[in-house]
């Protein structure tokens, strides 16, 4: 039966057996569908195939037998619709989510800097207003200087204790 190599995909369910799929480059080929890509490497040798370029992303040269086996499961297949779709509802790509440090020192992954509003219970971020941007040396500078003692972080306990200790010195020095 010289069945002409037909791109024609067909996928069954055996019970207590699982999906089964029609190999492309042969129908008499029934291949488990978790099987199917190591079969399809062994297969697609026997069969000279033109490869074609995926629909979906023009890195896939998938040989034409396979085309539509692929276009099902392409992985950037999801990606294209959702591209398209953006760029019919928004002009603009979506912006890059990062990680951001706050004033005090939590983290919060977002798309911009996070906007500190004048909530706060204190009055240690009057620093934010104009420097938006997170600055570690001045952020430690500042802190040092206007933290409350329970607000202190482990640096600045840190900090605290090694000024406790040089002051410390420096009394026993003074009185020696
Ligand atoms: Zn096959
Ligand atoms: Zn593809």
């Amino acid at each position: 039966q010289q069945q002409r190599t037909q791109a024609k995909m067909d996928t069954m369910e055996v019970p207590n057996y699982g999906t089964v799929v029609v190999c492309p480059y042969n129908n008499a080929h029934q291949i488990l569908a978790e099987r199917l890509q190591k079969h399809l490497v062994k297969c697609r040798r026997q069969y000279p195939n033109a490869k074609i370029t995926c629909p979906f992303n023009n890195a896939h040269h998938i040989p034409e037998q396979e085309l539509k086996l692929h276009t099902k499961t392409c992985p950037d297949r999801g990606q294209m619709e959702s591209f398209k779709y953006a760029i019919a509802s928004t002009p603009a790509p979506p912006p890059q989510a990062a990680v951001y440090v706050r004033s005090d020192g939590t983290t919060v992954l977002a798309t911009a800097p996070p906007v500190e509003d004048v909530k706060q219970d204190d009055d240690e971020n009057w620093d934010d207003m104009d420097a938006p941007a997170y600055n570690p040396a001045k952020y430690c500078a500042n802190n040092l200087i206007i933290r409350k003692a329970t607000h202190k972080t482990a640096a600045e306990k840190r900090q605290f204790y090694e000024d406790e200790r040089v002051r410390h010195e420096m009394l026993k020095k003074g009185n020696a």
